[in-house]
């Protein structure tokens, strides 16, 4: 298997140190040279095109931005893609992305399969993701040696796109969790509870999620805040989430005041936080 990833930041930095770490030869693209000397010095090629990587890999992870990267990117390389490649995607990006990728596979002779991750960037250079796949069977299994080091989950959720509207799920009961389990924390305190009780208590009972058994003890009460996923990032995913719901024709209006507050309200904190600060957002305090 000749392997390449294209975009080499928090998440596809962290897959790359794993692969070659097991012994994959790998070859990597990003156009920042600070991150692609960081590829180099893991030991990988690299290369200055995305067309370059795509004539010499037959298996191709994507670990990009948003969509319109994901598919500024397949265009400008999609005359290099070779027969049979498998490219996945495993980006946060959008079904009608991946749907429309795949199409175009299907035109040229190569599989796109869907595939973001859960973890953040200690769970890719620990190859202990979780993976949500969409696509064609077939393609999934010729990648599952690249799984089975990347990941310690996979769930195959549907076809092409079906990953990512999975996803944009997720990232919506995170993103309302975070400011759920704040003004929990808010409340208990203003009664007197303590964060730790308070969190030991919502953790032994039928309010607790991901986000009280991992977020708040990891990154939010140690004041650690660096858990390597930025706000801007889940500021993309909020807004995918509604645009979702507006192509499908879903009523999210539960979860609208929260999206608000992702979007508009928390002017104090910056895209470039780290994700969790949106708990330090108090309207009493603007
Ligand atoms: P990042 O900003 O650290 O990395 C993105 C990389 O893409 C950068 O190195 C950038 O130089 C590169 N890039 C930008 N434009 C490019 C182009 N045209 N061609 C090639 N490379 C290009 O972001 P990240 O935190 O690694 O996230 C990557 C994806 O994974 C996002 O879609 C994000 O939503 C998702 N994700 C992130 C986390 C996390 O905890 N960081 C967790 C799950 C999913």
């Amino acid at each position: 298997m000749r392997l390449g990833i294209i975009g080499c930041g928090n998440m596809g930095g962290g897959m790359a140190s794993q692969l070659v770490k097991n012994g994959f030869d790998l070859t990597c693209f990003d156009p920042s040279p600070q991150n692609s000397g960081k590829m180099a010095a893991l030991g990988a090629t690299t290369t200055t095109s995305v067309g370059a990587l795509a004539k010499i890999c037959d298996v191709i992870l994507l670990s990009l931005p948003k969509a319109a990267v994901v598919e500024a990117v397949m265009a400008e390389m999609l005359p290099d893609i070779q027969a049979g490649t498998v490219i996945l995607d495993t980006s946060t990006s959008e079904p009608a992305t991946s749907q429309a990728m795949s199409a175009k596979g299907a035109e040229h002779g190569f599989a796109f399969v869907d595939g973001p991750v859960s973890g953040g960037p200690a769970a890719a250079n620990a190859g202990t993701m979780t993976m949500l796949l969409g696509g064609d069977a077939d393609a999934i299994e010729t990648l599952r040696p690249v799984l089975d080091i990347l990941t310690a989950k996979t769930v195959t959720v549907g076809g092409s796109g079906a990953g990512h509207a999975a996803k944009i799920a997720n990232n919506m009961l995170c993103a309302a969790n975070l400011v759920l389990v704040g003004e929990a924390i808010r409340l208990g305190q203003a009664a007197g509870v303590s964060p730790e009780n308070l969190l030991e208590g919502i953790n032994a009972g039928s309010g607790r999620s991901g986000v009280s058994e991992v977020n708040f003890p990891k990154w939010v009460l140690s004041d650690a805040f660096d858990s390597g996923f930025t706000m801007g990032l889940m500021r993309k995913d909020v807004g995918l989430a509604l645009a979702l719901a507006q192509s499908t024709d879903v009523d999210l209006s539960g979860f609208a005041k929260i999206a608000d507050i992702w979007l508009n309200a928390s002017t104090d904190i910056s895209d470039s936080d780290d994700f969790n600060a949106i708990v330090k957002h108090n309207p009493k305090d603007v």
